[in-house]
């Protein structure tokens, strides 16, 4: 499966980074550089799963995922906070935002892959579930 991942990150090589191992894996990349650009892009292209920085200048990634989440066209969007390793306490804060998991910065990329696949697949799980529920009601 192909799927369509936006990156909201406005460190130049941490996007390079991501890009590239994600891309090395078959998955297709859109990247924005702060939230604004990052909530409109994911309006128009609804992406698969939207991977969020916290750290983001003027709009932080708390911010981002509030926005998001207010959207109901992309209430199945996973959204996957990257939080910084030293700062425990941005997890609960990106959970509490709206974010459906973290993944810890510096990204490691002998798993970080692996990572984003497995929210992919949760979320795909889910939708399954949900049609199954569907079809016999
Ligand atoms: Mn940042």
């Amino acid at each position: 499966m192909s799927a369509n991942i936006l990156l909201i990150e406005d460190n130049e090589l941490n996007r390079y980074l991501a890009t590239f191992l994600l891309e090395k894996s078959g998955y297709a990349v859109t990247c924005a550089i702060d939230g604004p650009q990052g909530i409109s892009m994911a309006r128009d292209m609804i992406p698969d799963l939207i991977l969020l920085d916290i750290q983001l200048p003027s709009m932080d990634g708390y911010a981002v995922a509030q926005s998001l989440r207010a959207e109901n066209l992309l209430d199945n969007v996973p959204i996957v906070a990257v939080t910084s390793y030293a700062m425990p306490g941005d997890r609960d804060k990106a959970l509490d935002a709206g974010c459906n998991g973290y993944i810890e910065k510096p990204i490691n990329p002998d798993t970080f892959v692996e990572e984003i696949g497995a929210f992919l697949r949760h979320n795909d799980q889910e939708a399954d579930y949900a049609q199954s529920t569907h079809t016999r009601s």
